[in-house]
């Protein structure tokens, strides 16, 4: 077996100095739930890192501060100390619909969003809600710091816009504004611990006259990447939600998308499963944004 040396920075310029001298060669370690499980399965994938830079001792990467522009949270915060703080769950409790689900109890007190995000799985379940809840990334590298739209973030499966060398530091995700409601659902074949054959993560605006003035939907597991169905959006837009409204937004999203048949489903259950849980979560969502609550936590 290959020697693999283990470095612990608690700053980010540390970090950074690492991944920049070893670049290709070393890999950012947050919760290790889906690292250590591919470089155990498949080391070639991650080309064979020489070093292991675990990052969550860094205190950027363990922030959860509310702002007065919203929440930011350290991508290697782990889901257990999202879904257990109660004033996160009171702001985004669509966001608790990912943290919650993600593995089971164990897997979730290591699993981050950052790591869930970085690993670009097309079924990552936490990617659809940070896209839903207009997240914004911030990255640090050699060059400095940037920031990205979840929604831009993930390229390819398993590829992502960071360089080698950069670091995801935290999610921020803007104060809902009046009226927001999100909501995220999965279809798995089994209660939990299952990849999600797909999911789906939405936001809506509903305005003072009741209609939607503005609305997010993403699928994961239909694409290489979680994707955006701005048509669907497009058709909500300026209308009261009304059950044929959001059926036609469920069909559209059906009809937009081309996803594959693999073991876990096929083309047309995906398309299926695409109406459907768009449909759910679109009335979950618009039911938090009315201020209802979602018996689902
Ligand atoms: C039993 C089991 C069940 C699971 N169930 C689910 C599930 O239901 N849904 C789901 O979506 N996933 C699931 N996963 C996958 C995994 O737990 C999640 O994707 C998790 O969110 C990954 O977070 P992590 O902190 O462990 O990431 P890590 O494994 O530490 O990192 C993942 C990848 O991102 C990179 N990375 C991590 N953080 C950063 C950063 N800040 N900057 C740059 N690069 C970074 C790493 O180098 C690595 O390539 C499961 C895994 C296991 C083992």
């Amino acid at each position: 077996m290959k020697w693999i040396d283990y470095s612990s920075p608690n700053t980010i310029d540390e970090a950074i100095s690492i991944l920049s001298g070893k670049k290709g060669k070393a890999r950012s370690l947050a919760g290790g739930t889906d690292l250590i499980v591919q470089m155990r399965a498949a080391p070639q994938r991650l080309n064979n890192p020489d070093i292991i830079v675990d990052i969550k001792s860094i205190p950027e990467l363990n922030q959860v501060e509310f702002g007065s522009n919203g929440l930011t949270i350290g991508a290697a915060v782990p889901c257990y100390k999202i879904y257990q703080n109660a004033k996160i769950a009171d702001a985004y409790p669509g966001l608790i619909d990912s943290a919650s689900l993600i593995g089971g109890t164990q897997i979730q007190g290591r699993a981050s969003l950052g790591g869930n995000l970085c690993n670009a799985a097309p079924s990552g379940d936490a990617i659809p809600t940070l896209i839903a809840h207009n997240v914004t990334c911030t990255i640090v590298g050699p060059k400095g710091e940037r920031t990205v739209s979840a929604e831009d973030f993930c390229t390819a499966p398993g590829k992502t816009i960071l360089d080698g060398d950069e670091i995801l530091v935290s999610l921020h995700f803007p104060t809902p504004p009046k009226g927001f409601g999100a909501r995220y659902m999965r279809f798995i074949p089994r209660n939990e611990m299952d990849i999600a054959v797909v999911g789906a993560g939405v936001s809506v605006i509903i305005d003072s006259s009741g209609k939607i003035s503005n609305a997010k939907i993403a699928l994961a597991s239909v694409a290489p990447t979680p994707i955006v169905i701005n048509d669907a959006v497009d058709a909500l837009i300026g209308q009261e939600p009304t059950e044929s409204v959001i059926n036609n937004a469920g069909q559209i999203a059906r009809n937009s998308i081309k996803p594959i048949t693999d073991m876990r489903g096929t083309v047309e259950f995906r398309q299926q499963l695409s109406d459907v849980l768009t449909r759910r979560a679109l009335n979950d969502a618009i039911t938090r944004a009315k201020g209802g609550s979602i018996n689902d936590h």
